[in-house]
Formats: structure tokens, sequence, C-alpha cells
């Protein structure tokens, strides 16, 4: 019998097996997901709506529609999923990422009758400084030890930049050239649908960014999904 005991990182009550968080928060967690709660979505970006004919919050005052990727987030950033969060890329908490896991699960659920590839984001070089190690890189090597097929044919540049922060305009011309494929010897994989996962989607710059990096190389359709959207 194991004497290990953790704690519950949400709520401080002991937890007697090796799990992320209590069966209790991980029942709150997934009551607040908007993608659990909400059966439809936009057929353009993948927000989740309460019905289908509801216009979509996020498309409606987009002004490059043409260039929206879909993507599916487990929720919005607030709440206990964002306290989880702060969590594990602030203080380091790596146990975690198996939480994290357990909801990519759930949203690829979804998917279970299709074939497809996950094509992890990579993190800054500040945030592996700060905490040594990167998170979406444990994240998609638990998916691969689950038996996802993953694909890390994305790299990024020693370049620290805070798109959040910055105009349409000047985030689009600071992601140019940020992140490059370094494995173009390597032909696309079989499956027909890649599916681009990270922690957090704020501007969807990124995720469009590599989107059309993937698309110029390999086709196909590629879509993103991560744990919350900003
Ligand atoms: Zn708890
Ligand atoms: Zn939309």
């Amino acid at each position: 019998m194991s004497l290990f005991i953790r704690v519950c990182p949400i709520c401080g009550n002991h937890i007697p097996q090796r799990t992320p968080v209590c069966p209790k928060c991980f029942q709150r967690i997934k009551s607040e997901s908007l993608y659990l709660s909400f059966l439809n979505t936009c057929n353009r970006c993948g927000m989740p709506l309460l019905a289908k004919e509801f216009s979509c919050p996020r498309c409606r005052d987009k002004e490059d529609l043409e260039n929206t990727c879909f993507s599916q987030s487990f929720s919005q950033y607030e709440g206990l999923i964002k306290r989880v969060i702060k969590h594990y890329k602030f203080q380091g908490d790596r146990t975690l990422h198996i939480l994290f896991c357990d909801l990519f699960e759930l949203m690829l659920e979804k998917y279970k009758q299709e074939s497809y590839t996950l094509v992890p984001v990579p993190c800054s070089l500040s945030s592996y400084k700060r905490r040594g190690w990167d998170q979406m890189k444990v994240i998609s090597d638990e998916m691969k030890r689950r038996g996802y097929p993953v694909f890390e044919a994305i790299s990024r540049e020693n370049r620290d930049i805070e798109l959040k922060k910055m105009a349409k305009s000047e985030r689009d011309e600071t992601i140019d050239g940020l992140y490059y494929l370094d494995k173009k010897e390597v032909s696309r994989p079989s499956q027909s649908l890649l599916i681009i996962i990270d922690d957090v989607i704020t501007t969807g710059t990124t995720l469009r960014y590599i989107r059309d990096m993937l698309y110029s190389v390999y086709g196909g359709q590629i879509i993103g999904m991560s744990i919350v959207m900003d």
C-alpha cells in the first residue's frame, strides 16, 4: 500500500491517490466548462453557443472573418480553471499536467471517429527559463504516453514578446518568423486532421499563424484546441 498522500491544490483536502485534484474539484471544473455545457458551436470559430441560430459573440465584431481558425476551448479563463492554470504555470505544480490531459481527452472524445494528430505549441524562452520546463511539452509527452499521436513540428525562436498587449497589426508583424517548422523533412502525418494544442488561446494570432504555416506545407484540415480561451 502506498503511503503517498497528496493535497488537492484547489480545496486543500487530502487525496489518497496520485490524482491531480480531488474528485469534488474535478466535478466543479467540469461543471464550469463551456465546452461541456453548450452542445452547439459556431461553425466558423468553434465558440460554444446556446443555440445554433444564435449569432456568435466572437465572430460578430471580427474584421478578418475569413482568416479565423476554428478552435475549441474547455473553458474561459476564469473561475476554478484559472486558479489551476496559475498553479501549474506560475507555482510550478507539474503534477497538474495530468488534469489538463484529462480535459483534452474529454474534448477529443468528439473526434474519436476521426483520425487526427496533435501538434503542440511550444512555450516562450522566458517561460522556459522561469519554470525550467515547457508546460505544453509536459502535456504532449503525457498525451503520447496515453497513446495519442503527437507531431512536434513547431519550434519557437528565442525572442520574448507578449502579443496580448499589442494592437492587431503589430501582433501580425511581430509574430512573423517567431514560430517555424523544424521538421520539414518529415512528411505530413497520415491522419487527416491536425489539431494544434495549447494551454491558453488569447488573441488567436499564434493559432492562425501556426495553422497557416502547417497548411502551407501539409495542407488538409487544421483546427485548434486549448484548455482555456482568454
Ligand atoms: Zn479539491
Ligand atoms: Zn464564431
